[in-house]
């Protein structure tokens, strides 16, 4: 039976040794931190608890196909809840709450822009295309060649890959609320919507026409039912364990050193940060150069706050977004001149408002994002400045003082990133998937310098955010089973 060491605990590391241990290799998971999941570990303080990282649960479907490949079905694990409204966006002078139903949204979008629902079920339509392209005919390759993307389907759609998602939705649509609501999927690619092409719209898709949802208990509820599956299938999961080198004996792999101790092994793929995993390599064995990371685009990464509150807030539902100020000046703090934002928009989390369980009664559990360039200084003085900045505008749009019914606040940003995650600059949610890093553009899979070396996760294919990581931990294992085990077709 081969060996397979498995670097890191995260979505993308969990999904790869559960098909790798399903198709019969000896699986061990080394994961640095004490507790596995990775940026999506939970926090749990006086009775309120947190999910760290991702609280959007989109894309229903791919995590149903996950659990399907093990005979398994999300509800085995944990209960999901269809959330109406899926969220609510605060702007300067009006409020868009988005509905579960496309037919609701469009009644929200009649009341902002007369005739502008006609557009938007055009626009889902040609989205939805898009999505079922997207799952079926593109994701679901492993990056290794440019001819991937070269199907029936995408050569009819080519216009789509270099006209931007921007210029899209404002063919269409007037109303700058409309034209940010619409916007504000593709962010989760991590990029700039004007830099990301419109095929992307089926981000809008995931977004309107499948919906927003919530497993009961958290995000981490998603990391409990992989781990134990992972466990089910034999697994070894070994925590506070991090992977020092990778080691390598005539140009294949054959070894880890984590905390000291040697790991022998056939294979290795890493989950962890790609840039991190190539410098547990000797240099001769790095496929990508310091100048290569550098002059790639990074998703965002973010300043996050934890709140305990003492009392139930009002005016807010369980995902709310804060566009009350210029998106376009704050996205250009990110991407184009990078430095803390003068006017952040922000993300607030309730889970509570929906999910009792998530905090003490009469209480709320509250989770504050602030997007922000990956790299930048990070000290306790710029984080309370950003607190108190955001803490400020949440009052006055929501009518209410919260201040006074703060228990604790916990924060995590570019310098938690780097020392919990090793991940590159700080960065949140990995490489952005412009179309010049999209596909076979990508950090590759397969390492092309040490036989038997993988990657895996959110800067390789196909790119940032749970779903996406559950396909890359698949793709990897498609690829290390067809080489290793040619004769058999274990996924
Ligand atoms: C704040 C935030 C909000 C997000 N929101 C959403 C959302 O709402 N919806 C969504 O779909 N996605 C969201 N995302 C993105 C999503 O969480 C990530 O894309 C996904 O979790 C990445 O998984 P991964 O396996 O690639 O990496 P990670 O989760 O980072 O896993 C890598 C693992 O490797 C470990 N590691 C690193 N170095 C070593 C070493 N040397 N030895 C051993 N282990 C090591 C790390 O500790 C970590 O456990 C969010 C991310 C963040 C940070």
């Amino acid at each position: 039976m081969k060996k397979i060491i498995v670097i890191g605990s995260g979505f993308s590391s969990l999904s790869a040794a559960c098909y790798l241990a399903k198709a019969g290799f000896k699986v061990t998971m080394l994961e640095k931190n004490t507790t596995v999941g990775g940026r999506a570990r939970q926090l749990v303080k006086q009775g309120f608890t947190f999910d760290i990282g991702p609280s959007w649960y989109w894309m229903p479907d791919i995590f149903e196909k996950f659990f399907a490949d093990f005979g398994k079905k999300t509800s085995d694990f944990y209960s999901l809840e269809k959330l109406d409204p899926a969220y609510k966006i605060f702007f300067k002078d009006d409020i868009l709450t988005i509905r579960d139903t496309l037919d609701k949204i469009c009644d929200e979008f009649e009341r902002i822009e007369a005739g502008s629902s006609t557009y938007l079920r055009a626009f889902i339509s040609k989205a939805q295309e898009n999505y079922d392209i997207a799952i079926n005919k593109i994701v679901l390759k492993p990056g290794l060649s440019p001819l991937e993307l070269v199907t029936k389907e995408t050569v009819l759609r080519v216009d789509q890959f270099f006209k931007s998602i921007s210029q899209e939705v404002r063919k269409k649509f007037k109303n700058p609320k409309l034209i940010s609501t619409l916007e504000f999927p593709v962010l989760f690619l991590g990029a700039k919507p004007n830099k990301t092409p419109s095929f992307y719209s089926f981000m809008n898709y995931a977004d309107f026409g499948l919906g927003t949802w919530h497993p009961k208990g958290g995000m981490y509820e998603i990391i409990k039912a992989m781990k134990s599956l992972a466990l089910e299938l034999g697994v070894t999961i070994i925590t506070n364990s991090p992977v020092e080198k990778i080691e390598v004996e005539n140009g294949k792999v054959s070894g880890v050193i984590a905390k000291g101790k040697s790991f022998a092994t056939d294979i290795v793929i890493s989950g962890a940060d790609y840039h991190h995993s190539e410098t547990l390599l000797d240099k001769p064995y790095r496929q990508y150069s310091e100048a290569y990371w550098n002059k790639k685009t990074y998703a965002p990464s973010s300043l996050l706050f934890y709140v305990g509150f003492s009392k139930k807030l009002k005016n807010v539902e369980h995902h709310n977004l804060f566009f009350d100020t210029n998106f376009d000046v704050h996205s250009s703090e990110i991407y184009d001149h990078p430095q803390w934002p003068t006017d952040p928009l922000f993300y607030a989390n309730f889970p509570s408002v929906t999910d009792k369980s998530m905090a003490p009664e009469g209480c709320e559990t509250g989770f504050f994002l602030i997007p922000i360039a990956p790299g930048l200084e990070d000290t306790p003085e710029l984080r309370k400045q950003y607190f108190d900045i955001i803490i400020n505008r949440f009052e006055q749009r929501t009518g209410q003082t919260v201040l006074n019914a703060i228990l604790f606040t916990e924060s995590f940003c570019v310098n938690d990133f780097v020392e919990e995650y090793n991940s590159f600059k700080g960065n949140a949610y990995g490489m952005a998937n412009t179309l010049a890093q999209t596909a076979f553009l990508r950090p590759s899979l397969k390492s092309k310098k040490v036989e038997n070396l993988y990657f895996t996760g959110q800067l390789t294919v196909p790119g940032p955010g749970v779903p996406p990581s559950l396909i890359s931990g698949k793709l990897v294992a498609e690829l290390t089973i067809k080489k290793n085990l040619q004769n058999e077709n274990h996924i």
